[in-house]
C-alpha cells in the first residue's frame, strides 16, 4: 500500500474523498482516470483496512436475490463490469487481483431449502438470467466435499470472486499512479459549510480547503460533523458486525464458491478457504466471539464434513456499513453544494465498487446523477439541518 502522505498547512484539494476502503478508493481511481486533477484521500487509518479487508470477496448478486428490483439491477450491472475492471487493473499496476470465474453454488438440504432454490430458478429464468438446477448427485460430481444431505443446488456461472485485499492494493496503486494524494492517519473531524456550499474539512493535520467532498467513510459516516455547530450532516450508518474464519486448504477443497442457506465457503487460489459469516449488531467491537466463529465452524461442516480436519489459520471481523433500510447511499447531498455521499454499501460494498466509482466521478464532475443512483439517493433520509 502507498506510504503515508501528511497535508502540509494551508493544504487545497480540489475533491476530498473521506475514506480509503474499496469504495473510497474506486472513486477517486474513477475521478483521476477521468482527469481530474488534485483528489485526495484522507484515511484516518491505513488504506484498505477496516469491512474492504475483512469481506470474502462474492460477487453474487443473483445467489443473494430474491426478486428483481433497482438493488438488483445495479449489483448485476457492477458484477458485469469487473472482468474490464480487472484487466484494467492489470495493465494500470500489474496486480492480478484474482478475479475468479468459476461461479457459485447455493446448496439445498431440506424440502423447505428445495422449495426456495425452486423459485430463484423459476424467476430467475424467466429474467433471461444464467442459472443452472442440480442435483444432489450433480452438485457433488462438480463439488466432492459437498456433504451427502445435500438434495440439490442451483449454479450460477456468471456470480465470481475477487481477492479483495489484492483488489485494495491494486486500487490504491492506481489511483497514487494517477496522481491522485494519499493520506493515511489523518481523521477528518468534520465538515466546513459556508452558506449552502461545502469550502472544506476539518482534520487532525489542519484545514483542507475544498470545493467537493465525497463521503466514503463506511460505517463511521455518522461520526462526521458541522465545524461550525457539531450537528450532524450526514445519514445514520450502523455497523454491522460480521466474523470470518480462515482454513488452510492445500490441496482446495472446493473451486466454486458454495453457499447454504446458514453460510458459505470461498476458496482462495492461494489454498486459503475462507468461511462466513456472522451479522451481528454489536456496536464498533469488531473482535470474533466463541459464539461467532462456533457458529460459522458449525456452518461450514455442514456444507462440507472434511472441513472438520483442516487446520485453521486465521479468523477476523468486520464492520458492514448499513444504512437504515439495508441499501447504498449514493449522490449529491440536496442541501449542501459540493457534499456526496458513498457509503452504506452494507454486504455488497466489494461487489458494487466498479459501478460506485464510474457513477459517483460522473456525479462529482458533471453533476449528473445517473438514473440508476435515484433509488440510493441520500436525500430519501431526512438528514439533519446543518445549520
Ligand atoms: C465479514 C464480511 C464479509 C463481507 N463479504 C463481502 C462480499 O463477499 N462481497 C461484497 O461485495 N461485500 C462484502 N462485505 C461488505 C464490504 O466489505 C463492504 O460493503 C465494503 O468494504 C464497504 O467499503 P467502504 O469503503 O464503504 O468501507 P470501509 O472498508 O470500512 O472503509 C471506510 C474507511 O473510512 C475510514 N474512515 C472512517 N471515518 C473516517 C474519518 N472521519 N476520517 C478519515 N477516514 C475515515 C475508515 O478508517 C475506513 O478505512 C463483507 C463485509 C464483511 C465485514
Amino acid at each position: 500500500m502507498p506510504a503515508v502522505t501528511q497535508f502540509a498547512p494551508k493544504q487545497t484539494a480540489n475533491v476530498a474523498i473521506i475514506g480509503g476502503g474499496v469504495i473510497g478508493l474506486a472513486i477517486a481511481r474513477a475521478l483521476a482516470l477521468r482527469g481530474v486533477r488534485d483528489v485526495s484521500i484522507i484515511e484516518r487509518a491505513c488504506l484498505g483496512s477496516e469491512a474492504s479487508f475483512a469481506a470474502a470477496g462474492m460477487l453474487a448478486p443473483q445467489a443473494e436475490a430474491d426478486s428483481i428490483d433497482d438493488f438488483f439491477h445495479l449489483a448485476c450491472q457492477s458484477r458485469d463490469m469487473y472482468p474490464a475492471f480487472a484487466a484494467a487493473l492489470y495493465e494500470e499496476t500489474g496486480t492480478d487481483i484474482e478475479l475468479d470465474t468459476t461461479g457459485t453454488l447455493y446448496l439445498a438440504f431440506t424440502q423447505h431449502d428445495q422449495e426456495e432454490l425452486e423459485n430463484r430458478y423459476n424467476w430467475q429464468t424467466h429474467a433471461g438470467l444464467s442459472v443452472e438446477k442440480l442435483t444432489g448427485t450433480q452438485t457433488r460430481d462438480l463439488e466432492p466435499c459437498v456433504a451427502e444431505s445435500v438434495s440439490g443446488a442451483l449454479r450460477f456461472p456468471l456470480d465470481f470472486q475477487v481477492e479483495n485485499r489484492r483488489l485494495l492494493s491494486a486500487l490504491a496503486n492506481s489511483a497514487q499512479k494517477l496522481g491522485v494524494k494519499i493520506v493515511t492517519e489523518t481523521n477528518v473531524e468534520s465538515l466546513r459549510i459556508e452558506g449552502d456550499r461545502v469550502i472544506g474539512i476539518e482534520t487532525t493535520s489542519g484545514f483542507v480547503s475544498c470545493t467537493k467532498v465525497v463521503v466514503a467513510a463506511g460505517s463511521w459516516t455518522s461520526f462526521l460533523r458541522v465545524a461550525t455547530d457539531h450537528t450532524p450532516a450526514v445519514p445514520h450508518i450502523e455497523p454491522v458486525r460480521g466474523q470470518m474464519v480462515c482454513f488452510d486448504s492445500k490441496p482446495q477443497l472446493t473451486r466454486h464458491v458454495i453457499y447454504s442457506p446458514r453460510g458459505y465457503l470461498v476458496p482462495r487460489r492461494d489454498g486459503r478457504l475462507l468461511a462466513g459469516s456472522t451479522s451481528e449488531i454489536a456496536g464498533f467491537a469488531k473482535h470474533v466471539t466463541a459464539g461467532g466463529i462456533g457458529s460459522i465452524l458449525r456452518h461450514a461442516i455442514e456444507i462440507a464434513p472434511t472441513i472438520s480436519s483442516l487446520p485453521i489459520v486465521d479468523f477476523w471481523a468486520g464492520l458492514r456499513p448499513r444504512a437504515a433500510d439495508g441499501l447504498p447511499v449514493l449522490g449529491p447531498c440536496d442541501e449542501i453544494d459540493g457534499l456526496f455521499y458513498a457509503t452504506g454499501h452494507y454486504r455488497n460494498g466489494i461487489l458494487l465498487a466498479p459501478l460506485t466509482g464510474d457513477l459517483m466521478a460522473q456525479a462529482v464532475i458533471e453533476e449528473v446523477v445517473s438514473p440508476m443512483l435515484a433509488p440510493f439517493n441520500p436525500n430519501r433520509f431526512d438528514l439533519v439541518s446543518v445549520r
